[in-house]
């Protein structure tokens, strides 16, 4: 019976890879893929918004979902048609199919690897997307380019230009040209928003956008961007380029269409002026603490009514930097906008279900979004406080990234999260203005809603910094008693213990990046950035439980 087993694997697996063509997924199967995004209809409160403004946004929206089918045909030449063809498929697999491919903006399936699941799609995603021609290769490329003048060359590597092939030959075509029916459309619709709002930063950087989407000049709308602070907050424009996966050239249409938040963005603002303080009393040796902040990137928070294209496929982005123009970023640096109501949706159909499985059944009732999202602010704004430059012993300077090197995302992801929560505490300990409400309770929210979390980060897996610098986190609070599990397996929080060993990590972590100590911070990650037996077995149970969301209409 072994040995027949054993014969029948080997032959599958031998048949499998005699052809390229993946099996598709039946409906059963498809329809599971499809459960690992929660539906979700995102809230956003209109009501104080100017009568201009909600026309404007009425008119920004429209041209926001033109870049889904432009987006579409920036993936892959064939989608539209096929789009078309499975939406005249009335059948149940056709309707699942339909519906898995606008998850994904076309048909492969993102986070299986972009496998397509789909008949008449190639089995995998183009590398180069549809921003090359498909059967150019990379050596080519770089022959042309190589024998341009040197402004084409900038052109050919440029974000927004496709290469095509004109009469056998490569050729440079801006998006300007290549997308023009689609551009002239979404241009005067954001022309026509720009009449309509009456915020002066909002118009500005419409009309400005609407300009450079036909001129494929960015840069005086990317200034405008930076200072862009409207109830109606708008991003639209070729942006990402992870979607060219031979050279990360060529920036990807997108949209994040919103409305501003005013209590998290006063929240915000009481914090920014109590950054010095916070880090005039980091637990650091004082001489490590820096004096004189500088000025900090501004960051903005808002709730989405909608995103299109790149923005609008697989996992959902919950906060953004932007521009990517090296350029901008000298000038006027880059800008950190924070989705809200997403991070509000994914807390309640991934983190508060984990909650549900990881933590002990009398602690879940702490787990709070308010905390949840407070601590990510402070997040944030940890990221500009605590050590940025390194004293080497023969007085030159540095900086933890390049003492830290490969180690360095891991570990400052780390520190802003503990110093995050170090903020919060010396907030609740220390402030006299009654604008943040400490105690008890506070925290007894705050560590177990930031326990819950620890998981859901966890979860993306060791490659990632952010979980590399949780499992390191999550130890090193089980092993000073901080967290505990249970002999259920169950994890809670000792309240007794908790501050005092976040504490603790936020000294050992700043004091690693004030030193630019190498060899340390390898030794603690070797040690701590693992996954241990208890962690494993808890990371198993969260299998069921939605991957990511998905925003639906009304
Ligand atoms: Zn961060």
């Amino acid at each position: 019976m072994k040995t027949t087993l054993l014969l029948c694997a080997i032959l599958v697996s031998c048949l499998a890879s005699a052809s390229d063509e993946p099996r598709l997924p039946d409906l059963k199967e498809l329809n599971a893929k499809i459960a690992r995004f929660a539906p979700v209809k995102l809230k956003v409160d209109l009501k104080k918004l100017s009568a201009g403004d909600r026309k404007a946004l009425t008119k920004v929206v429209e041209a926001a979902k033109l870049l889904d089918p432009l987006f579409m045909s920036q993936l892959w030449s064939g989608s539209l048609e096929l789009r078309e063809k499975l939406s005249r498929d009335s059948s149940a697999l056709g309707k699942a199919r339909s519906k898995y491919f606008l998850m994904n903006m076309g048909p492969w399936s993102e986070i299986d690897e972009n496998v397509a699941f789909v008949p008449g799609a190639p089995s995998k995603r183009p590398e180069g997307a549809n921003f090359y021609p498909e059967d150019m290769t990379k050596e080519e490329f770089e022959k042309w380019v190589a024998a341009l003048p040197a402004a084409e060359q900038d052109k050919a590597k440029g974000y927004f230009t496709v290469i095509r092939r004109k009469a056998g030959k490569l050729a440079i075509v801006p998006y300007g040209e290549e997308y023009r029916t689609e551009l002239v459309k979404v241009a005067s619709l954001l022309k026509e928003a720009s009449e309509l709002t009456d915020n002066a930063s909002l118009k500005k950087y419409l009309s400005l956008r609407a300009d450079a989407l036909l001129s494929d000049d960015y840069y005086a709308s990317d200034i405008a961007w930076m200072d862009l602070d409207a109830p109606v907050d708008v991003t639209i424009g070729p942006y990402e380029t992870y979607n060219d996966g031979i050279f990360g050239y060529k920036a990807a249409f997108e949209s994040f269409i919103g409305v501003r938040d005013d209590v998290e963005t006063n929240k915000l603002q009481f914090f920014s002026g109590k950054l010095q303080e916070v880090e005039n009393n980091l637990p650091i040796d004082p001489k490590l603490r820096n004096p004189k902040l500088g000025a900090m990137a501004p960051i903005r928070v808002v709730n989405q009514v909608i995103s299109t294209g790149d923005a609008n496929h697989g996992v959902r982005t919950a906060a953004y930097n932007l521009p990517n123009d090296e350029r901008v970023i000298r000038e006027k640096g880059s800008k950190r906008v924070m989705l809200k109501n997403i991070q509000e949706a994914k807390f309640h159909k991934i983190l508060e279900p984990i909650s549900k499985v990881v933590l002990d059944p009398a602690e879940r009732k702490n787990v709070s979004f308010d905390h949840f999202f407070t601590h990510i602010l402070a997040h944030e704004l940890s990221h500009g406080i605590g050590p940025h430059v390194v004293k080497k012993n023969d007085g030159k300077e540095s900086t933890p990234r390049l003492e830290l090197k490969e180690l360095y995302s891991a570990i400052e992801e780390a520190k802003a999260d503990v110093t995050g929560l170090f903020m919060l505490q010396y907030l609740y300990d220390n402030d006299k203005s009654g604008k943040i409400k400490g105690g008890a309770d506070a925290e007894r929210k705050l560590y177990t809603t930031y326990l819950a979390s620890a998981f859901r980060t966890l979860r993306f897996g060791l490659q990632d910094a952010h979980a590399k610098g949780m499992a390191m986190q999550i130890n090193y609070l089980l092993d000073r008693g901080g967290f505990v599990v249970k002999p259920d397996g169950y994890f809670a929080v000792d309240y007794t213990k908790v501050k005092d060993a976040f504490k603790s990590l936020s000294h050992d972590l700043l004091t690693l990046e004030a030193t630019g100590d190498y060899a340390g911070t390898k030794a603690m990650l070797d040690k701590l950035a693992v996954v241990r037996p208890e962690l494993a077995k808890a990371l198993e149970k969260l299998k069921k439980i939605p991957t990511d969301i998905y925003p639906v209409a009304d």
